[in-house]
């Protein structure tokens, strides 16, 4: 079963029910939607729904997603308001249901446990039983039989009726089972055999249904209306709260009487012949009955029902029940005399009006009147003093409305629109009224009332408006892009014109909100959406639509060259820092750009393109934008290629380690090795770790393969100690993913390589990534120090690409700093490098941590990183990362630089 909820305005609100996924509603992308749009495909139901807006209780039998189903609408009502409708949709019943329950009878006999017992001690089992309750049959035998069981079983009972109690496992799990008893001798004296069953499926599948009747009920009972179902005879079965309170019978008393004790006795004939009739044709048509309330007042009750069936038998009707008996009331007095109207009008919350159209003269009420700011005296009893303080987008309409009734087209006159109050400002208004014709007629005059309804428009705006907007940013969210995304391309095949998607994701922005936290990682969306709305043109679409994820709608395009002019603007605003409580954030967003010809049928597809392009740039390097093309598909495929070529060569020793030479800027000699680890790939040969690292990192692979690396940099460094005299001190780093600290035995692991291998104490540096560091800084302390206990030396690598400063380094125990490659590359290029330089350096230096340049590739950057102090260096002009006995060449015969 499912339950949809539609707003007064007919949008989706909640939804909620097993049956929703078989229903094709899943997710939240329809909430906000439209009726017409949730049921896009079946008009059968767009129909039945929206009878039930028109205040009528409606119900179909649809064909949907492969079943049949019987949808009932029913109108909510609060007073005289329409409130919502709700939907309830039911799987009309099939063969399944009755084969489903064959199928449990039949597992469940297969499993039937079998105990036999004899003054409370239990003398065999089956096997089915050994398995039901995890004890082996010698554990049982001998033992005393309420050991089966949470809590004693009276045997008497069992005797006389199958039982449910609970059962409790070896491992003291319980379930709930179901035993039957049977009689028989066992060994000459009588004994008592019992069958036992797990019923726990059976009962998971009764709560699951008594889940569902709670939510079912919470609609009965919350509804305005009166909902009430009888049987074949007449008699009442049910009633929900509002019928008790309407009517004063409590459900006891209710349910005890037919309803021809209730409806009056002039009505009664003309009631039964249409309940039967209602049972025929399994609808009750709209009709008002008179019906007697406790006590003895009578209330005039508009109903309508639908016919109640199981197994495609009827059982009986349910009816939907509105109390119109004030409405009525009105109606009659209004009729009645003007006197008595005058009198109503005055106690009546409603203005109310009276307009004579034989005069063309109109009465306003003093309520009317000051429903718009004006005492009695100050509105005339022109139609003009009306019709022309309605917003002129609502006046055609209103015409329009007005005339349908007065000409005989509608039953009543009724209409929401704006009208302007004395304060200039426009309120809601919905006016109703009914045309009170001669006796040739013709219409002399039309009554009714005007209720201001500003604050449920209001309220209803911002439900709409909360639907379709990002709380955070206040930006359009998910669905409110998608639904205008959806529209451009229909314009765009209508008019042929070029539009884009750009799909923005940021980069590292975990790293942010985790290392600094939630709420400056919230503070920095603010911030980063403020910016970029500067980067549009208004008649752009700036979504959030996820997460970090932000996405843009450009229409009108002129060329492809306009998106891409777009995607570099953002970037370039995004390069600023964003000052957030105190912190310097750099961040930056990769963008994938999809140009949205009419070859798109769907916005999803456009949605997959662009995100496949947004990887793309990711994949690229970050901070860069990527334009859909069509081999990007392919990608996707090559990706599972290489997951699979990995595997492969993980078996294989696929996996070599390179080796790159450290070298002191003060004695110019090597002082030791990164280990940088290279794929030895069947076709492609050697491949760097930049493309597959984040793979194996997804997948798992990265924890085998960081052991490898471990080991194998240990051995070797093991080897180059023991052979070359003055190498005793000759470090090697191994680089460590994230991924390698979450792993249980990794400290555990490296002592026993450390041990194994024979490396001298001291020697092994482990390098970690800055950003890494933030991302983890919570969980990671502690395990830095246990690494530390086993004398591993730890330096941060690719320093100045995170967000850290030193000052939060220095809660961290490092030994040494490794200068990202990308201000080395800067040096000879920007004065500003040097400054970012000299200034780490100066604060390493006073945390007694010696700093390693990365990247050297020429003879100036050289000169420049030894004049800004830095204590090694490691690069191209050096040594490219070599095989192992390349780089023991270089041990035997070190260069001169
Ligand atoms: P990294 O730790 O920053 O390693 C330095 C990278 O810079 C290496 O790339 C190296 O070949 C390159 N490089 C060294 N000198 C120069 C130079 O003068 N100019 C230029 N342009 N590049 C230079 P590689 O070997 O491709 O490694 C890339 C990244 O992969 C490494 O960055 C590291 O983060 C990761 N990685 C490498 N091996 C391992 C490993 O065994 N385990 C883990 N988890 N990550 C690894
Ligand atoms: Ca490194
Ligand atoms: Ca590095």
């Amino acid at each position: 079963m499912a339950l949809l909820l539609f707003s007064a305005g007919g949008l989706l609100l909640r939804a909620e029910g097993s049956a929703l996924d078989t229903l094709g509603i899943t997710g939240n992308l329809l909430i906000g939607q439209p009726a017409e749009q949730v049921f896009a495909a079946h008009p059968e139901a767009q129909r039945t729904i929206r009878r039930a807006f028109t205040g009528e209780a409606a119900a179909a039998r649809v064909t949907m997603a492969g079943g049949s189903w019987l949808l009932r609408a029913h109108p909510i009502r609060a007073g005289e308001q329409l409130q919502g409708v709700v939907v309830v949709a039911a799987a009309l019943p099939q063969d399944e249901p009755a084969r489903d329950e064959r199928n449990r009878m039949l597992s469940e006999a297969a499993f039937e446990g079998m105990v036999v017992h004899q003054d409370g001690r239990i003398v065999a089992v089956n096997d089915a039983l050994t398995v039901l309750f995890g004890w082996d049959a010698d554990a049982l035998l001998g033992k005393p039989l309420r050991m089966l069981f949470s809590r004693p079983v009276d045997a008497a009972a069992v005797d006389a009726a199958p039982c449910e109690t609970v059962g409790q496992r070896k491992d003291g799990r319980q379930f709930p089972l179901e035993i039957r008893s049977r009689n028989l001798s066992f060994q000459g004296r009588p004994a008592a055999a019992w069958s036992v069953w797990d019923i726990s499926r059976r009962k998971q599948a009764q709560t699951a249904l008594e889940e569902t009747e709670v939510r079912y009920k919470a609609i009965f009972e919350g509804a305005n209306d009166i909902i009430f179902t009888i049987d074949l005879k007449g008699n009442i079965t049910s009633v929900n709260q509002s019928g008790e309170r309407l009517l004063g019978y409590s459900r006891v008393e209710a349910l005890t009487m037919g309803v021809d004790e209730i409806i009056v006795a002039e009505h009664l004939d003309r009631a039964l012949s249409m309940l039967r009739s209602g049972l025929e044709t399994g609808q009750l048509p709209v009709s008002e009955i008179e019906v007697l309330a406790k006590g003895g007042g009578r209330l005039t009750l508009e109903m309508s029902g639908s016919l109640l069936a199981a197994d495609g038998q009827p059982i009986g009707l349910l009816g939907v029940a509105r109390d119109v008996t004030e409405r009525k009331r009105l109606e009659r007095e209004l009729a009645e005399s003007e006197s008595r109207y005058k009198l109503a009008a005055q106690a009546a919350n409603d203005g109310l009006f009276d307009w004579d159209m034989v005069r063309g003269r109109v009465y306003y009420s003093p309520r009317w009147k000051s429903l718009l700011g004006y005492d009695d005296k100050s509105i005339g009893d022109a139609p003009d003093e009306w019709v022309q303080r309605i917003h002129e987008e609502d006046r055609p309409d209103f015409l329009v409305e007005l005339d349908a009734h007065v000409s005989g087209r509608t039953e009543q006159f009724e209409f929401e629109h704006r009208v302007c109050h004395r304060d200039g400002q426009y309120r809601w208004m919905l006016s109703r009224g009914v045309a009170v014709r001669d006796d040739g007629g013709k219409v002399v005059r039309l009554v009714g009332s005007q209720t201001d309804v500003t604050d449920r428009k209001e309220a209803e705006a911002r439900l709409i408006h909360d639907a379709f907007h990002d709380a955070l940013t206040r930006l359009p969210n998910r669905n409110m892009f998608l639904d205008r995304l959806r529209r451009a391309l229909g314009r765009a095949r209508r008019h042929k014109r070029l539009f884009a998607v750009l799909f923005l994701d940021l980069d590292r922005f975990k790293v942010a909100n985790d290392g600094l936290g939630h709420s400056v990682g919230d503070q920095l969306l603010m911030e980063i959406s403020d910016r970029l709305r500067t980067c549009l043109r208004p008649e752009d679409t700036l979504a959030r639509f996820g997460g970090d994820e932000f996405t843009l709608l450009l229409e009108d395009l002129s060329g492809p060259q306009d998106a891409i002019r777009v995607a570099e603007r953002i970037q370039e605003a995004l390069l600023r820092p964003f000052r957030v409580a105190g912190h310097e954030i750099v961040t930056s967003a990769s963008i994938g750009i999809t140009h949205c010809t009419t070859e798109y049928d769907d916005p999803e597809a456009i949605m997959r393109d662009a995100d496949t392009a947004m990887y793309r740039a990711k994949a690229l390097g970050k901070a860069r934008y990527a334009v859909f093309d069509q081999r990007m598909h392919s990608h996707a495929v090559e990706r599972l290629q290489i997951e699979h070529d990995l595997r492969r060569s993980l078996d294989e020793r696929g996996f070599e380690l390179f080796y790159q030479p450290v070298v002191s800027l003060r004695s110019m000699q090597i002082t030791g090795f990164e280990a940088l680890l290279r794929w030895k790939h069947p076709e492609r040969g050697y491949v760097s770790p930049a493309e597959f690292i984040p793979i194996v990192e997804e997948n798992g692979l990265i924890l085998p393969l960081g052991q490898f690396v471990l080991l194998e940099a240990c051995r070797q460094a093991a080897i180059w100690q023991t052979r070359f005299r003055d190498a005793a001190g000759l470090t090697v780093s191994v680089n460590l993913s994230p991924k390698q600290f979450e792993q249980t035995n990794l400290v555990q692991s490296l002592a026993s390589i450390l041990q194994e291998t024979g490396m001298v104490p001291g020697t092994l540096r482990l390098e970690i990534t800055e950003s890494h560091l933030m991302a983890y800084a919570e969980s990671v302390s502690q395990l830095l120090n246990e690494l530390k206990q086993l004398r591993c030396k730890l330096q941060i690598d690719d320093f100045g690409t995170g967000y850290s400063s030193l000052a939060y380094l220095h809660r961290f125990p490092f030994d040494a700093l490794k200068i990202d490659r990308s201000f080395v590359d800067r040096l000879d290029k920007e004065e500003q490098a040097n400054e970012i330089v000299r200034s780490i350096v100066r604060l390493a230096h006073g945390l007694r941590m010696p700093v390693i340049a990365e990247g050297v590739e020429t003879a100036e950057q050289l000169r420049d990183i030894r004049a800004l102090g830095c204590d090694y260096g490691q690069g191209y002009l050096f040594s490219r990362p070599v095989p192992a006995e390349a780089a023991t060449e270089l041990l035997a015969n070190p260069p001169v630089w």
